[in-house]
């Protein structure tokens, strides 16, 4: 059994899996990290380029 530590990948800060909000299979220190996680991935896909067929 490893002690594997997570880490919240907003602010850095120690993180238990067990009491910690989950997104993406990723550990935050609490929702509001989460959700901004959450939002900047949503930015990401926004930025990606055309997937779709329509054009304008
Ligand atoms: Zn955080």
């Amino acid at each position: 059994m490893f002690g594997f530590k997570k880490h919240c990948p907003v602010c850095g800060v120690d993180v238990k899996k067990e009491t910690s909000p989950e997104r993406f299979g990723k550990y935050f220190c609490s929702d509001e990290h989460a959700k901004k996680y959450t939002d900047l991935q949503m930015l990401k896909k926004d930025e990606e380029p055309d997937k779709g067929g329509c054009c304008c």
